[in-house]
């Protein structure tokens, strides 16, 4: 069998622990037999990131920027006792937030969705995919507590020394007070991510705050995706035969209870952490669910939406077996190829994609799957593969595929 060719490099950023070893897995039984893989490798193993002062975190952003689209595997975020077991130089960043900071984007999460895993709200029968805004709000306020009655202002000086300012509250106990901030340019961004977005998967766009009670915060939020809608966008959601709609954020949650899925939430940071949350455990797990940051620019970064999996790591170094489930990686991966598929015009490569993805869950429709989705199918005749194997049984429904 020829393989496929390849256009352009995809930034390939490898990460940590068992996540690490799947990822060679990933590569050796389902990528390289049948693609012949160009890939810029950046290696964001904390080791790695450590040698190089976490330059190469920087190195693999820039060269998203440049080539448009990477696949991550997931990464250590070090905390003080990885910083011992690792003897490393500092505490560094997490490469999540590096990487954010540098392409300037939104995160959409959707599950993945198989016969035999289903969510507990019964009338979802299609995905519902979350964007969450990753800047600003409550996630970069300041507050103080008040300990005892007296005057709370916000004062705004601006560069030329003149001020403006308003009361927030006159305390006559004691009390708590919090200022948070956005800024336009983020929230332009954030809008313009969701309706890319929106336009590529072809599914209507909700977005919904809190504007009738934040008549200056959320109302911005909402003035700036309308503005924006009606000016850049609508005639194209028309001819893509989608819709954007706003609504009040307690409405939204409403009506996704009784919706059948299949659109994309659009989420200020809290509500969309919040929202992520409940969305993902009510589809069945943060391992079937695909995770991809969209910058404004258009590049595009895939992910699995859950971390290094330590405690399996550690078990597989000691020589143990593991049940680790791969398929978030996998989806990372095929999200990757079938995009530099659809910018480089390779249909093969978008088909390939496709039937891997399908493939994939196939396996899992006719039993084979990790332990992890064992605990939780309805299915009846169910075989638990350990880490290696359910790769390998995806290879074989996959080579029948092809
Ligand atoms: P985790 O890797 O998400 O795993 C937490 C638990 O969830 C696991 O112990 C396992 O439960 C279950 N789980 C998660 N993914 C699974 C999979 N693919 N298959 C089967 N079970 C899975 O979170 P963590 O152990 O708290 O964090 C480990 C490291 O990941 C941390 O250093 C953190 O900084 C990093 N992290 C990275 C990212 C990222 O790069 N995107 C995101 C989050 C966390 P059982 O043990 O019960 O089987
Ligand atoms: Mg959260």
């Amino acid at each position: 069998m020829n393989k496929i060719q390849m256009k352009t490099p995809l930034v390939e950023m490898d990460g940590d622990e068992m996540t690490r070893i799947l990822w060679k897995m990933i590569k050796d039984e389902l990528i390289l037999p049948f693609i012949d893989l160009k890939s810029e490798y950046y290696d964001l193993g904390l080791e790695n990131r450590n040698e190089t002062d976490d330059k190469v975190t920087f190195d693999s952003a820039y060269a998203t920027e440049k080539y448009g689209v990477a696949v991550k595997c997931a990464t250590i975020t070090p905390n003080a006792a990885r910083v011992a077991e690792y003897n490393l130089k500092e505490m560094w960043k997490s490469p999540n937030g590096t990487i954010r900071a540098i392409l300037d984007g939104t995160v959409f999460r959707a599950p993945i969705i198989v016969k035999g895993i289903e969510p507990c709200v019964k009338n979802w029968k299609a995905p519902i995919t979350i964007a969450r805004h990753a800047y600003g709000d409550v996630y970069k306020a300041s507050e103080m507590k008040i300990p005892r009655p007296g005057k709370v202002e916000l004062v705004y000086t601006a560069e030329d020394g003149s001020t403006d300012s308003v009361l927030v509250h006159e305390f006559d106990s004691a009390g708590i007070v919090q200022g948070m901030h956005n800024l336009e340019p983020s929230i332009e961004s954030f809008a313009k991510s969701c309706f890319n977005y929106a336009l590529d998967t072809k599914q209507t766009l909700w977005f919904a705050t809190k504007d009738t009670i934040s008549k200056k915060y959320d109302h911005t939020f909402k003035d700036i995706f309308n503005e924006i809608f009606e000016a850049e966008y609508k005639e194209k959601f028309d001819e893509a035969g989608i819709d954007y709609f706003y609504t009040l954020i307690d409405d939204a949650v409403a009506r996704v209870m009784k919706s059948e899925g299949g659109f994309i939430w659009a989420c200020k940071n809290y509500d969309g952490d919040v929202m992520s949350d409940m969305l993902s455990s009510a589809f069945g797990s943060l391992a079937m669910m695909t995770s991809v940051l969209v910058s404004p620019s258009g590049v595009y970064e895939y992910e699995a939406a859950h971390g290094t999996v330590q405690r399996h790591y550690y078990k597989h170094l000691k020589g143990e077996e593991t049940s680790t489930n791969s398929v978030a990686t996998i989806f990372a991966w095929t999200g990757a190829l079938r995009k530099r598929g659809e910018l480089d015009k390779i249909p093969e490569l978008i088909d390939f994609a496709d039937k891997l993805e399908a493939s994939t869950i196939s396996t899992i429709e006719s039993g084979k799957m990790t332990k992890d989705l064992a605990l939780i199918t309805s299915l009846k005749k169910v075989t638990v593969l350990n880490s290696e194997n359910f790769i390998k049984a995806i290879r074989e429904t996959l080579e029948h595929n092809l």
